[in-house]
């Protein structure tokens, strides 16, 4: 049966392409692309000649609808986002929710995720993990958001763009307990890679330190609200302005 593929691409190393993905690739009818110019370049690289079409916010409607005829007149059609697992904090979710409506099969062809990359990597021991992907973009709704996380008893997940770390980790450090470990994976897979880890206090100055701890793309992995009831962060916020002062 004519079936939409979800394909996870590489994240920035090409290598982390599956041998299933670039099989897929090549056997579809077409292939929906978020951005057709950076998958294109990927097509390229792995010598694979089927078209691409683009499957963005802008033009989701239209673009699903095209794959939904696709799937009836028989073809298979692949799915793929910029980088990683496809319908994970990208265009792709709603695609896939009105193809599985339409009543047609969808397949995973599991790869590189950047979350997963980030948590694999984190250090972080405890069961489970909230994923929480993007922050809102305006301060107040994001501190609100980072509020209403507090008290979850598993690490936190968030992804991030350069134009907004250094304001999400600054907030994170703000609301949260300083003393909360926070993991820092920027360009995963990338020559670049760093993955540092640190208390959520210390974050904001590591980043100032360094501009190019700034750049490239974050998956920021949070530890777990402490178990022990202790101070409270407004507590521990006061305690630690208070050491500072110390001598
Ligand atoms: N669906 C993709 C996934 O789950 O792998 C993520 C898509 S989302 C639009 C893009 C975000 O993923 C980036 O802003 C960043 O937070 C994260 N990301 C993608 N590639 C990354 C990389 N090489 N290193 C670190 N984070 C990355």
């Amino acid at each position: 049966t004519p079936s939409l593929y979800v394909v996870a691409t590489p994240l920035g190393n090409l290598q982390d392409v599956s041998m299933r993905a670039q099989g897929v690739l090549t056997e579809v009818g077409a292939i929906a692309a978020e951005d057709t110019r950076h998958s294109q370049r990927l097509l390229d690289a792995l010598g694979i000649r089927t078209r691409l079409f683009p499957l963005h916010e802008h033009n989701e409607q239209a673009a699903v609808g095209q794959v939904i005829r696709m799937l009836e007149a028989g073809q298979h059609v692949a799915l793929i986002s910029d980088a990683g697992t496809p319908a994970i904090s990208d265009p792709g979710a709603r695609a896939v929710a009105r193809v599985r409506e339409a009543g047609f099969p969808v397949v995973p062809v599991p790869g590189p995720c950047a979350a997963i990359a980030a948590l694999s990597a984190s250090g972080f021991v405890d069961d489970g993990f909230r994923f929480v992907g993007f922050l809102p973009a305006k301060q107040a709704a994001r501190r609100a958001r980072i509020e209403e996380l507090r008290a979850q008893e598993v690490p936190l997940v968030f992804y991030e763009s350069p134009h907004r770390i250094v304001e999400c980790v600054a907030d994170l450090a703000a609301v949260l307990e300083p003393s909360r470990d926070i993991v820092i994976a920027r360009e995963i897979t990338k020559i670049y890679e760093q993955i540092a880890r640190m208390p959520l206090g210390e974050a904001p100055a590591w980043l100032a330190a360094d501009a190019n701890r700034c750049r490239g793309e974050f998956v920021l992995v949070v530890a777990a609200a402490p178990e022990v009831e202790g101070l409270g962060a407004d507590a521990e916020r006061a305690l630690a302005l208070l050491l500072e002062e110390l001598p």
